[in-house]
C-alpha cells in the first residue's frame, strides 16, 4: 500500500540517523520550481536544495544529458580514461578562467582536496617547513562536515563531541582585512573563505573585502581559496560571486549546482602552479570524474556559458530585494540579498525561523531556517517574476498572521 506523508515520516524515525530535522513534507516528484508531496500537494521550492538546484528540478537539457550518458557508460574509475572527462575539464576551466580541474563528488570533498593541495603547494613551491603549513579561515564559516572541516568551524553544534581535531588552522573574523593581515605569516599556505557566507545567513562582505583578500594573499605569497560551492554558478547574478569584485582566486571550490541536482559533482579548479603539485597516487576518488558526472557537469557548464541564468538571477534579484525591503518593519528586522539569494532576519516576537518556515510550508512555499530567526531564500534561477512575487506575498501574510 502507498504510505501517506505522516506514515513515511513516522517510518523514518527508528531507521534513519537523526542528523537532520526536516520540515514535515514528503516530496515525491518535482518539475522546474515546483515540487509535489506524496499526497498531491504542490509547493514552490524557494530553497533549491541549498543551491544545488540552480537550474530547477529536472532541467530538460540536464535530464537529457544524464539519460544519454546512462545508456552508454556510467563508471570507469580513474584507472582508465573515459571519453567525457576531457571536455568537462576544458569547459569548466574556460568558464572559470583557471587552468586545471580536480574532479570530486561532494562539497566537503572539494574543500578537503583544496586544503590538501594548498598544503602541498606550501611545501613544494613556497618552501614552508614540513608539517608547519597553516590555513587561515573565517569565523562563522561553513565548509562541510568532515572531521578536518569541523576542526575549524566556530559552530559548537558542528564540533562538539567530534574531536580530536585537525591542527593547522587559524580563525579570524569574517570581513576583517586587518585581522587577516595579522594572521597570515610565512607558514600560511592559504586563506580559505566563502565570498558570501551562505549557512551563516547569507552574509555579504563589505565592498572591497574580496579584492582586499586577493591583494593581501598575493602580497604575502599565499593562496586565495574561494569556496563557491553555494555562492557560485549563477546564484548571485554572476557565474562566480568573486566576479562582483573582479577577483580571480588561485583556487576555486565548486559543488552543488555543478551536478545539476542530479548527481553529486564537485571540483577544485586552480592555476597550474597549484594543482600541478599533485602526482599519481597522491590523491583520488573512485567516483570523482565519472562519465555520468562529467556528462551532467558539462551540460551544466553549457547552460552557464550563455549567461542567461546569471542575468535572470541579477534581474529577478531586484524584485526579491525590493519585496523584502517592503517587509522591513513588518516582521522583518533586516535582510541581506545578492542575486536570487537572501537571508531574512525575522522578528523573534513573531516566530522562530523554524516556525515561519512551517507556516510558509502550509502556504505552499518551501524555505529553510538557519541560525534561529533567519530564513534563507534561494529559489531555482528558473523562477518566474510572478512566482517570486507570490512567495513574497505569502511571506507577508505569514508575518502578519
Ligand atoms: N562549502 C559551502 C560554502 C557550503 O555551503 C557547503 C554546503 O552547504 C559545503 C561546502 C559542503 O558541501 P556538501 O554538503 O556537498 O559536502
Amino acid at each position: 500500500p502507498v504510505r501517506t506523508s505522516d506514515e513515511l515520516i513516522k517510518a523514518e524515525e527508528p531507521v534513519l540517523a537523526h542528523n537532520y530535522h526536516p520540515l514535515p513534507v514528503v516530496v515525491a516528484r518535482a518539475e522546474g520550481t515546483w515540487v509535489e508531496d506524496v499526497d498531491g500537494r504542490r509547493y514552490l521550492d524557494m530553497l533549491a536544495g541549498y543551491s544545488a538546484l540552480n537550474f530547477g528540478h529536472r532541467h530538460p537539457a540536464l535530464i537529457e544529458a544524464a539519460h544519454r550518458q546512462l545508456d552508454r557508460l556510467t563508471l570507469t574509475s580513474r584507472a582508465f580514461h573515459n571519453d567525457r572527462l576531457a571536455e568537462f575539464a576544458e569547459r569548466l576551466s574556460a568558464l572559470t578562467g583557471l587552468d586545471m580541474v580536480l574532479p570530486m563528488n561532494t562539497g566537503a570533498e572539494a574543500v578537503e582536496s583544496g586544503i590538501k593541495v594548498a598544503r602541498k603547494w606550501a611545501y613544494d613551491v613556497k618552501g614552508v617547513p614540513a608539517d608547519r603549513a597553516t590555513i587561515v579561515v573565517a569565523a562563522e564559516n561553513f565548509h562541510g562536515r568532515t572531521t578536518t572541516i569541523v576542526s575549524f568551524s566556530t559552530d559548537e553544534t558542528a564540533r562538539s563531541g567530534f574531536g580530536p581535531f585537525t591542527p593547522g588552522f587559524r580563525v579570524v573574523p569574517y570581513d576583517d582585512l586587518a585581522a587577516l593581515e595579522e594572521a597570515v605569516d610565512e607558514t600560511t599556505a592559504a586563506v580559505l573563505i566563502e565570498p558570501v557566507q551562505g549557512e551563516a545567513g547569507v552574509i555579504i562582505p563589505k565592498d572591497g573585502y574580496l579584492a582586499g583578500v586577493r591583494e593581501l594573499t598575493r602580497r604575502k605569497g599565499c593562496l586565495f581559496i574561494a569556496d563557491e560551492i553555494q555562492s557560485g554558478l549563477g546564484r548571485t547574478g554572476r557565474t562566480l560571486a568573486v566576479e562582483h569584485e573582479a577577483v580571480v582566486p588561485d583556487v576555486l571550490l565548486l559543488g552543488k549546482a555543478l551536478g545539476g541536482g542530479i548527481v553529486p559533482v564537485s571540483a577544485v579548479v586552480a592555476r597550474r602552479e597549484v594543482l600541478g603539485v599533485l602526482h599519481p597516487g597522491e590523491h583520488g576518488s573512485t567516483f570523482g570524474g565519472n562519465p555520468l558526472a562529467a556528462a551532467v557537469g558539462t551540460a551544466v557548464v553549457e547552460l552557464l556559458e550563455t549567461g542567461a541564468f546569471q542575468q535572470r538571477a541579477a534581474e529577478l534579484g531586484v524584485i526579491l530585494r525590493d519585496g523584502l525591503q517592503e517587509l522591513v518593519g513588518k516582521g522583518v528586522l533586516g535582510f541581506r540579498a545578492r542575486g536570487l539569494w537572501a537571508g531574512v532576519d525575522i522578528d523573534p516576537a513573531i516566530g522562530s525561523g523554524r516556525e515561519i518556515s512551517e507556516r510558509l510550508m502550509r502556504e505552499g512555499i518551501l524555505v529553510k531556517d538557519t541560525h534561529g530567526s533567519t530564513i534563507r531564500l534561494a529559489p531555482p534561477l528558473t523562477v518566474t517574476a510572478e512566482e517570486l512575487r507570490s512567495a513574497l506575498v505569502a511571506l507577508e501574510r505569514v508575518l502578519g498572521s
